[in-house]
């Protein structure tokens, strides 16, 4: 059976998103966008209500949430400011590796402070010459007695600065590329540990990004997630987990644009009537809101095929590439309906192609989803 119907409590956590989303985040996503402010203060008041680490079982401390529980959250945060989201979601990115390579001490050790304390973790795969071809990565991973000292450098690290710990991807072989990678868990604290100066960006200004060094950064075996040679494929799992939100958060940009586009249509008039009155506007807003519907249910659809115990690549890569797409072409058309006001900072719609345009690019190209797809697709008939 197909049910598109949500369930109680699937309403009710839309429902505490979208009023935290209205009455905490969009009053001042204007201002940190302007400024480059990362408000810690909103991401406190997020973790408070649980609307942080959504992925962590409940047994150690978390809210244990399904793919689909966690998308409808994540529209409706990134309606009010996909910058902030992209932030609030960091921790569900860096902490899925222990979730899915973690053993049970990990786990309790890890996961459980992060609940029980507002804390963040950033997840560190990419470098300044390696991020879509993560196995050329340069960072090293040297075993030496019971320690592991990594060496390398890693960039574009969402709240990189602000992080307590660090879930890293470094190679211990070179040689075997993919095979060689292995993960670690670094807790900031680690002597040799040094996040680098904040990025200046085009859009999710309200979020923090920067590099992190690491210089002889000596950690115990034990903090090496699954087998030496596992952290690839770590990562690769983490992101087919991880990329569904980041549908969920094109959709909440998508959202705001047509929120905000329609609203306007209708106040704003030319030749005595209103713009929504002339059928091109019309055609404009039809076609963003078939868009839209098309990005949110592929979306949920990759969320209930990853929560129905399937691995979910095609399914999560579609709705990512997909939804980030849809969410350009309709932040764009936003835009084009506000006219001369639309391309203003004064109004909101230019901030949402700005922070459209990252969802084409993060958790994997566009470009590398689109080779994934042809990837699945092509296997069926192999
Ligand atoms: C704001 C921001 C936050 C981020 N947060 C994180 C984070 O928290 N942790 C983290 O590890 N990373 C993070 N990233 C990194 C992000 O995942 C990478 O930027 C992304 O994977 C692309 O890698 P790249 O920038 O090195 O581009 P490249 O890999 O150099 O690609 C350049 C271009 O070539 C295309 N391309 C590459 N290979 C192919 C191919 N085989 N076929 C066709 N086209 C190809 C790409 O699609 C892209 O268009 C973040 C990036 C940004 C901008």
């Amino acid at each position: 059976m197909v049910d598109f119907a949500l369930t109680d409590e699937q309403l009710s956590l839309q429902e505490l998103a979208r009023k935290f989303a209205r009455s905490e985040m969009a009053p001042h996503a204007a201002e940190c966008d302007k400024a480059g402010r990362f408000p810690e203060e909103i991401y406190r008041k997020a973790w408070e209500l649980g609307l942080m680490n959504l992925n962590v079982p409940t047994e150690f401390g978390g809210s244990g949430l399904g793919l689909l529980e966690q998308a409808l959250i994540v529209e409706e945060l990134s309606r009010a400011c996909a910058g902030m989201t992209t932030s609030i979601i960091a921790n569900c990115l860096a902490l899925e590796p222990i979730i899915l390579g973690g053993s049970p001490e990990q786990k309790q050790a890890t996961l459980t402070p992060f609940c029980a304390e507002y804390h963040l973790a950033s997840f560190c795969l990419t470098e300044p010459s390696s991020g879509s071809d993560a196995s050329a990565m340069k960072t090293r991973a040297r075993k030496e007695g019971d320690d592991y000292v990594l060496d390398g450098e890693k960039c574009f690290i969402t709240n990189g600065p602000h992080a307590s710990l660090y879930t890293v991807f470094a190679s211990t072989d070179p040689v075997a590329r993919a095979k060689g990678i292995s993960a670690f868990i670094v807790p900031r604290s680690t002597p040799g540990v040094t996040p680098g100066r904040e990025e200046e960006k085009m859009g999710h200004r309200a979020s923090s990004t920067s590099t992190v060094r690491f210089e002889g950064a000596r950690v115990p075996v034990a903090n090496r997630l699954g087998t030496e040679r596992e952290g690839f494929s770590i990562a690769m799992r983490t992101l087919d987990q991880t990329r569904t939100p980041i549908g969920a958060l094109a959709t909440g940009i998508a959202q705001a644009a047509i929120d905000h586009a329609a609203a306007y249509s209708l106040q704003r008039h030319t030749f005595g009537k209103p713009i929504a009155e002339h059928q091109a506007i019309q055609f404009k807003l039809a076609n963003m809101a078939q868009e839209l519907h098309a990005a949110r249910l592929l979306t949920w659809h990759a969320a209930w095929t990853i929560d129905h115990g399937s691995k979910g690549t095609l399914e999560s890569s579609i709705a990512k590439c997909f939804a980030s797409d849809a969410a350009m072409r309709i932040a764009d058309e936003a835009i084009q309906v506000f006219g001369g006001y639309g391309y203003m900072k004064e109004y909101p719609v230019e901030k949402l192609l700005r922070d459209a345009k990252l969802a084409q690019i993060y958790e994997g190209s566009n470009e590398i989803q689109r080779i994934v797809i042809a990837r699945e697709l092509l296997r069926a008939y192999a």
